[in-house]
């Protein structure tokens, strides 16, 4: 395993299908004062939501139909994102439901914290990890995938 330390100001991602904007952007209101002091990235349109509503900056990549939740998962890869809120719509099928489902893999392959509803999203940003204290995020070193041995 190979430990990476999740900082007290981190970057985060955040996303929310159509039928669950409002509930983020009533949630990252609640906690705006939190929030602030880290680096936000967020799909297109969430992001312009978000920018709005609360008078932060935030990083604003492709919305995520048109690719946004693809470069997420790719900053991910990258380390460039740490941790995410991505409030997905369980009620209603999306055109991107493959980037969804592999946006989530990525997630879950890099060990980052994720929330996908309001009360996971709650418990999270009240953890000391989020503003108080240094985390230690365990990742797998992925050597024994990278060098396995391939049927000729
Ligand atoms: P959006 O994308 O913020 O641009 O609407 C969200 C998504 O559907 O992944």
């Amino acid at each position: 395993m190979i430990t990476k330390a999740l900082t007290k100001s981190k970057k985060i991602a955040l996303v929310a299908h159509d039928n669950k904007k409002a509930e983020m952007l009533a949630w990252a209101e609640k906690h705006k004062e939190k929030l602030q002091g880290h680096i936000l990235y967020a799909t297109g349109t969430t992001g312009k939501l978000l920018e709005e509503t609360l008078n932060v900056t935030v990083e604003k990549l492709k919305s995520g139909p048109l690719g946004g939740d693809q470069q997420i998962g790719a900053m991910i890869c990258e380390e460039k994102i740490e941790m995410m809120f991505f409030f997905w719509d369980p009620l209603e099928a999306q055109p991107h439901e493959p980037d969804v489902k592999a946006l989530l893999r990525i997630g879950v392959l890099y060990n980052i914290p994720v929330a996908s509803n309001t009360s996971s999203a709650d418990f999270l940003i009240t953890s000391p990890y989020f503003n108080e204290k240094d985390y230690d995020r365990q990742i797998m070193e992925f050597g024994d995938y990278v060098n396995r041995s391939i049927p000729k």
